[in-house]
């Protein structure tokens, strides 16, 4: 039997807003235990509970970004269960009437094509406190921390329309940078601002059959989704295999050992309309005012890189898929180079760089104005492409500005045609026997007496001129 997998994602995205969702406790999980709390996050008896409206915005710059339709009106209900990390009882959430409806996402999938992935709806909820196992003395402790506890999440909840890990991993990509391009969020799964769970079952090829589906928690990267979406579709494929019914449960990724393992169930009870909170209501005009503030998206924006900036469409999209790389291209643009030299020097070699040293555009030791300086030397024909290359990598080590590196290391280039002159005729004079091999036709003679040409200068004649000195000297000799 030939198998295909039916996949389903479900991504909460902690949302960058400056206070807690319902208080105005700081929303910095991260700082000492305990210490950003208040009656109404720490769920006491009678606080009342006041919806932020900061919240409210980034969630609905959230759905707007993954084209969703914002409801007039969303409400909250109290989803019950029990867990030492939500003493109250139950998490504030949207389940019956949920702030964006039907949205979708373009994305590559498995064949490298893009299609539309829908998305069944986004919500808001609070978070739960975090819990600290730990051992003190030889007693096993743990403790509870509310600074996360009421913080402003939104789930976003996919069709099954995935059918590979591949697919899983362009959709992933392409909601964050959905996100991240709002503000929102910065959707980081290794610092926990994004978590994913998928939802995965096996049918036969072909048959439009749901079957019971399995829960994966617990990847903290891309990566990791991917690798445990695989591992799960062989694991249910062998099970029905070999007969063993396939039951609803929750299992938990294990990134050291590359399994899958069950967890044991949490109690989940009924989810009821919550009394307190107030409905979100958003009228045409909030709508509208929503929809203006939206940011260019990377798609409006690879459509202008094309226009404005001739970028070959692939560049364009590659220049525009991250909001911090697209903003540090436009700003080298802007002092200077062309868009074809900016685009590739950052993409073939400031990008690797950056992953090399652990850096992203927006904190990048080699800022825009260094890698424009950079490029305009290159493109003045003041240093030629190889000593650029020296002086990027020289940037990343030290603070000296490119001006400074190349004025230092000596990189700038020989152009005098009299100094260029006389150090071709020596090298022609030096290699009688490639001067022969050319007469007899061979071509390749001329790289090879360039190379000593560039050697004889350090690298630092620029190759233009002496591909051309050159060849009037061959053809003269
Ligand atoms: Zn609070």
């Amino acid at each position: 039997m030939d198998f295909e997998a039916v996949i389903g994602l479900e991504i909460h995205v902690q949302l960058s807003c400056a206070t807690k969702l319902f208080c105005d406790c700081p929303n910095s999980p991260g700082d000492a235990p305990n210490i950003n709390t208040c009656p109404i996050c720490l769920w006491l008896p009678g606080a009342i509970p006041r919806l932020s409206e900061e919240a409210v915005e980034k969630a609905a710059m959230v759905c707007l970004a993954l084209n969703c339709r914002i409801q007039n009106e969303s409400a909250f209900d109290q989803k019950v269960y029990y867990y030492p990390d939500l003493p109250k009882g139950y998490q504030l959430s949207q389940h019956h009437r949920p702030l964006g409806k039907n949205g979708w996402l373009e994305a590559a999938g498995a064949d490298g094509n893009s299609r539309r992935l829908r998305i069944h709806h986004v919500h808001m909820e609070e978070d739960v406190a975090k819990l600290v196992h730990e051992i003190e003395g030889r007693t096993p402790i743990s403790l509870v921390d509310f600074n996360r506890a009421g913080t402003p999440l939104v789930e976003i909840v996919t069709e099954p329309d995935m059918r590979s890990s591949q697919d899983a991993m362009g959709f992933l990509r392409a909601l964050r940078a959905q996100i991240r391009y709002t503000g929102s969020s910065d959707c980081s799964m290794e610092q926990g601002s994004m978590r994913v769970d998928a939802n995965i079952s096996i049918r036969e090829k072909g048959s439009d059959q749901l079957n019971t589906k399995v829960e994966v928690k617990n990847m903290n990267s891309i990566r990791n989704v991917c690798d445990a979406i695989d591992y799960e579709i062989h694991r249910q494929i062998a099970c029905v295999q070999s007969g063993e019914p396939i039951v609803l449960h929750t299992r938990l990724w294990d990134p050291d050992k590359h399994v899958t393992t069950a967890m044991r169930g949490k109690f989940a009870g009924p989810c009821i309309p919550d009394p307190a909170v107030p409905h979100i209501r958003i009228t045409e005009t909030r709508l509208q005012q929503l929809k203006e503030k939206l940011p260019e998206m990377p798609d409006q924006k690879a459509r202008r890189f094309v226009r404005d900036y001739a970028l070959p469409q692939e560049t364009a999209a590659l220049m525009s898929a991250e909001r911090d790389l697209s903003e540090y291209f436009e700003a080298v643009v802007r002092l200077g180079p062309s868009s074809k030299t900016a685009a590739y020097w950052i993409s073939a070699h400031l990008l690797p760089a950056l992953k090399d040293h652990g850096q992203s555009p927006a904190d990048a030791r080699v800022t825009p104005e260094r890698l424009a300086g950079l490029l305009v030397m290159l493109e003045n024909d003041e240093i030629n492409a190889g000593s650029a290359k020296s002086v990027l990598s020289q940037m990343f080590e030290n603070d000296r500005t490119p001006e400074r590196i190349v004025e230092q290391s000596g990189f700038r280039q020989v152009s005098d045609a009299d100094a260029l002159q006389d150090i071709v005729l020596s090298v022609i004079e030096q290699n009688p026997s490639a001067v022969e091999n050319y007469r007899n036709g061979k071509t390749q003679a001329v790289g090879f007496l360039m190379g000593q040409v560039m050697r004889a200068t350090q690298g630092k004649a620029n190759p233009k001129r002496v591909q051309e000195i050159l060849q009037k000297a061959l053809a003269a000799s």
